[in-house]
């Protein structure tokens, strides 16, 4: 059986990655997280219940616990999904992102390149560093531009995306630099189950099944292309059993949409799925001050990974919202407990008082 050392495992996809693996037998698990705001207890419970898996919490800029976790694993690949991932937490504290993501990766990429040359000659050509990404790495488009493809220079635009382009530039450096065998992912907008209510679509869901306004930056016409997670997901998957070592797959639903849109689309499903008399959801929509250098369009070109791996995403966007939103109307306990006093505190402090 295959061995993933997974990190960030208790988030949004690394969470859905480890279920997926665990159901379908991808193989076995070692989820190093830190358990940051974003690492919601409800959902580690859950992944405590299935075969396989082991959970060890700690930081991924740990050299010597992520030496002991090589060292006692022998992990077939290490699956680095761990980040601050939020644009809006990285303008009011980018300290956090270089921190984890650009310090974080440099360390773990040295403790794996460690592991990595010790390995058999046989286990050394198995093994994998799959390095999870984002299309924001590559700035804004216009209207009329091309999507991204892998090509697509570099030019980041938040902190965020900054120490994203760095994580992902260090990879390249430990692939090309000591032949270490990385390959990374660049992917759209996701949503799906277990996404933390600060993203756009779980956000716009809680706000509403609790009856409070909908914040929507600016005009609301950035555009972001939208990915169900588990297509996400498989494709990592995909990309660990036939990428092309040292290569880049950009990741994506072919899916433009400007985020008024994708709100009007989920308070219609809201008013079938959870008509009430008294509230039509369109009307809590409200128009806040933009996101400082908000990015415009993001938009994916996966043609690579589809002819070159085979992988197509496998959920439409009207499936994967219907999906989404009966995750969360089936989850009020997993909701509840993401509002805390903490997470309503920083709602204020991004979008003021609604
Ligand atoms: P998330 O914020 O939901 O989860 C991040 C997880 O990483 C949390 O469980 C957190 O506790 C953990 N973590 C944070 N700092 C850590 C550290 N120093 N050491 C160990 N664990 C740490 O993020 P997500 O949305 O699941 O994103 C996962 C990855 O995918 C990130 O690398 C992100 O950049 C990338 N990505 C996300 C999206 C998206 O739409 N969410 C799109 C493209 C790429």
């Amino acid at each position: 059986m295959s061995k993933f050392l997974v990190t960030g495992g208790g988030g949004f996809i690394g969470a859905n990655f480890v279920r997926l693996a665990l159901t379908e037998g991808w193989g076995a698990i070692l989820n190093l997280d830190k358990v940051t705001y974003a690492c919601h207890p409800g959902t580690l419970a859950m992944l405590e219940q299935l075969p396989n898996y082991q959970f060890v919490q700690g930081d991924v800029g740990d050299r010597p616990l992520v030496q002991e976790l090589l060292q006692t694993f022998q992990p077939d690949a290490v699956i680095h999904f761990a980040a601050e991932s939020h644009v809006d937490r990285s303008i009011n504290s980018p300290q956090d992102f270089i921190q984890t993501n650009v310090v974080g990766t440099a360390n773990l990429l040295e403790e794996v390149k460690t592991y990595w040359q010790q390995l058999p000659t046989g286990a050394q050509e198995q093994f994998r560093f799959i390095h999870i990404s984002t299309d924001e790495v590559y700035g804004s488009l216009g209207p009329e531009d091309p999507p991204f493809r892998e090509d697509t220079p570099y030019a980041p635009n938040s902190p965020y995306a900054a120490s994203k382009a760095a994580s992902d530039h260090l990879v390249r450096a430990y692939h090309h630099t000591y032949g270490l065998p990385t390959l990374t992912t660049n992917c759209s907008n996701n949503y799906g189950p277990y996404q933390f209510p600060e993203k756009l679509i779980p956000l716009m869901i809680c706000q509403a099944l609790a009856g409070q306004p909908l914040p929507i930056y600016g005009d609301g016409q950035n555009v972001r292309d939208w990915l169900y997670v588990e297509d996400h997901c498989r494709a990592v998957y995909t990309v660990w059993q036939k990428g092309q070592v040292g290569e880049t797959y950009n990741i994506g639903g072919n899916c433009e949409k400007p985020n008024l849109e994708v709100v009007q689309t989920l308070c219609d499903l809201l008013q079938t799925l959870v008509p009430r008399s008294d509230l039509n959801y369109r009307s809590l929509i409200t128009f806040v001050s933009d996101r400082p250098g908000h990015d415009r369009r993001y938009a994916i070109d996966a043609g690579k990974i589809q002819r070159e791996l085979g992988w197509q995403p496998q959920e439409t966007f009207s499936t994967g919202l219907e999906k989404t939103v009966q995750w969360y109307l089936a989850h009020q306990d997993w909701v509840e407990a993401a509002r805390t006093a903490d997470y309503r505190a920083w709602l204020t402090t991004n979008y003021g008082s609604l």
